[in-house]
């Protein structure tokens, strides 16, 4: 469950991100009536098994299952319900065209929602590793180590969202950040996903990588979203 919009006196549009069909869109009826089957099942955040019937412009809920009730950890903690949101809010971003399947997304969610309510975890390191690999998989893949114009073998020091990552010194454009080497190594092992060297990482690197990952997020998205405003940094 990516979002849900009031429709009506009692029903709520769903928005939907499935295994098979991608992004979906159904009506859910009667939800917000307290009389109703499944709805508090519902609810963003939440990995449900539903069933769905055609529409004449919509389809329409007919069953709801809860598999996993993520909202309920990551609901309770304001920095996992803020990083969440950015999460769902991305997913739904990112995969642009309704019921185009996109399983990728699907299971980078899945992971990012369990490791999310996983008390061990920090929310923005898991929040940041999301949004590295999401953008990846949306074609947005960001280059940490060799220079993303000329290809000339890493590391290098200058990055730049617009060029799509770090840049060498004979591409260096105006404008660009000069991270730390720390930082870069940080940045590349959210992008592969290794944990052991994220969680070794220190917090001013660990700041400086969740700013840059910002600026690359709004720079492929063309504008800021609605919802990391909201995340502590
Ligand atoms: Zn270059």
């Amino acid at each position: 469950m990516l979002r849900t919009q009031k429709l009506g006196e009692a029903d709520r549009i769903i928005t939907l991100l499935t295994r098979g069909n991608g992004r979906v869109r159904a009506v859910a009826k009667g939800v917000r009536r307290t009389t109703s089957r499944f709805g508090s099942r519902l609810e963003p955040f939440t990995h449900v098994d539903l069933q769905l019937a055609e529409g004449r412009s919509l389809d329409v809920v007919t069953q709801a299952e809860t598999l996993t009730p993520y909202a309920s950890k990551i609901g309770s903690d304001y920095e996992r319900y803020t990083a969440g949101t950015v999460m769902l809010e991305t997913a739904e971003r990112l995969v642009t065209e309704e019921k185009e399947p996109a399983l990728q997304q699907f299971l980078l969610l899945i992971g990012a929602l369990r490791a999310m309510s996983s008390a061990g975890r920090s929310p923005s390191q898991v929040l940041d590793s999301f949004l590295l690999r999401s953008l990846s998989v949306a074609g947005y893949a960001p280059s940490f180590d060799d220079c993303a114009r000329c290809g000339a073998p890493g590391p290098h020091r200058a990055f730049s969202p617009a060029a799509g990552g770090m840049l060498c010194g004979g591409c260096r454009m105006p404008g660009s950040a000069s991270p730390a080497p720390e930082t870069v190594a940080l940045l590349g092992a959210l992008l592969a996903g290794d944990r052991a060297l994220v969680e070794a990482s220190g917090p001013r690197h660990r700041k400086e990588a969740n700013g840059l990952v910002a600026a690359y997020l709004a720079w492929h998205l063309e504008r800021g979203l609605k919802s990391l405003s909201h995340v502590e940094r």
